[in-house]
């Protein structure tokens, strides 16, 4: 079987032909090019306007990188023609394995764009003999296609988070979509303020946004004031991720401080080691992390009255209505104001504040899963840690926009890639 009928049959182009192969071996470095050529009746398409147009005259040979074969990497050799348009003068004609100025065939960024979904790229630049620089060019051409191809109709419920992606306090906003069956990374806003969220909104429709019924945030001041201006109509949660969070924070600030007294006391080996033991819910102890919090809890340690209520407070979200769940509040916080615990103190003081959004919780149980944004959350963490080349924050919007923009996984077809319309998900980025 010849090279030329795999790729006709895999890669064919109505007016062009593959004219020959041949194989190059650059001191025992393999490679294989394979020339196009024009049909002879074949009349060149204009790169500006997309029509067909008189040729004008023909360039240099330009290779093109194709998908390797069996470890060979591959190039196409094209000489482009110009055209003669009365529109945009002489141009560039345009071809079908790729598009612009970039040296890689739209069938090669692709495949590098999937396994940049599995392997850092690093890794993928190293596994296909290519640089960092194609393997970014390509995720970020897969990246771009997704979201001028996503489809937003049907958006209902919104998560809204931030993470930080690089030392020094440098923050993104996260907004997700979290409805069963479809979880996905929607935007990244280039910091944690009111404009930044803003931002996003001015991205949907007015039909979008008032379609939205549930968004789940945290009690960042900034996201409830953007949230309550831009989406009103929609029943605000503060979920219990963000709120455990805050209050293991809480928890750990306390034995932080009761340690440093501790220690000028002379008692440090009763703290030593506990901070996980405080910070766990007590199932997920390992043996020796329950031996130490059997020593805890005898003591009368301000960490362990602070993981005391913690765990108590976990009772909450077991409650199945509002009202109820409202009384168990309120019994929570005035008991925690009469602590001494001035981290503690402050949680309460918060969730007494943010009182009716907290029990929206309730409201909207069953619509929004609760480990949802955590998940997302956790792979978006994932995403950042693992990315050490990422230094600038477009490589770290871009990564997180292929690690979490869709869910599913599907090769594209040739005519998928095309013609986008036929592709099922919304946000396919591969
Ligand atoms: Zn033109």
């Amino acid at each position: 079987m010849q090279l030329k009928t795999i790729l006709n049959r895999i890669e064919h182009f109505k007016s062009f032909v593959y004219t020959q192969a041949q194989m190059i071996d650059e001191d025992g470095d393999l490679t294989l090019e394979v020339t196009i050529e024009p049909r002879a009746n074949g009349r060149p398409i204009c790169s500006g306007c997309q029509q067909v147009r008189p040729g004008y005259d023909r360039l240099k040979p330009r290779r093109f990188e194709y998908v390797p074969l069996w470890g060979i990497a591959v190039w196409f050799v094209y000489t482009m023609r110009r055209v003669e348009c009365p529109t945009c003068g002489v141009t560039v004609e345009e071809v079908p394995w790729a598009d612009g100025k970039c040296h890689l065939t739209t069938s090669y960024r692709w495949f590098l764009a999937r396994w940049a979904k599995r392997l850092s790229w690093q890794e993928v630049s190293r596994v296909f003999h290519t640089s960092w620089d194609n393997v970014f060019r390509a995720v970020k051409h897969a990246v771009f296609w997704g979201l001028v191809h996503r489809d937003l109709s049907g958006l209902e419920a919104l998560g809204i988070d931030e993470i930080q992606w690089s030392r020094g306090h440098k923050y993104v906003t996260l907004v997700y979509q979290i409805q069963d069956g479809l979880k996905r990374l929607l935007w990244i806003g280039g910091e944690r303020t009111e404009e930044s969220l803003r931002g996003f909104f001015q991205t949907l429709s007015d039909d979008t946004r008032a379609g939205i019924r549930f968004v789940c945030s945290d009690m960042w001041k900034p996201y409830l004031n953007v949230i309550a201006e831009q989406i009103g109509q929609a029943i605000h949660v503060l979920d219990r991720f963000h709120i455990m969070k805050k209050m293991n924070e809480a928890v750990d600030q306390v034995r932080r401080d009761e340690v440093k007294r501790v220690k000028q006391a002379g008692y440090q080996r009763v703290l030593k080691h506990s901070r996980w033991c405080l910070l766990k819910r007590p199932e997920n102890l390992t043996d020796k992390q329950t031996v130490k919090l059997d020593e805890l809890l005898k003591y009368n340690l301000q960490s362990v009255r602070a993981y005391l209520l913690r765990e108590d407070f976990q009772r909450f979200w077991e409650y199945r209505s509002p009202g109820w769940a409202g009384n168990f509040l309120d019994e929570w916080c005035r008991r925690t104001m009469r602590s001494r615990l001035e981290p503690l103190k402050k949680v309460a003081a918060s969730l007494r504040n943010h009182r009716s959004l907290i029990l929206n919780w309730f409201r909207a149980r069953g619509t929004i899963s609760a480990g949802t944004v955590e998940g997302l959350n956790n792979k978006a963490k994932l995403t950042t840690r693992k990315a050490y080349g990422f230094r600038t924050l477009e490589c770290v919007k871009i990564a997180l926009y292929h690690a979490l923009g869709a869910q599913g996984q599907r090769a594209h077809s040739a005519k998928d890639r095309q013609d986008g319309s036929s592709c099922a998900h919304g946000l396919c980025l591969l």
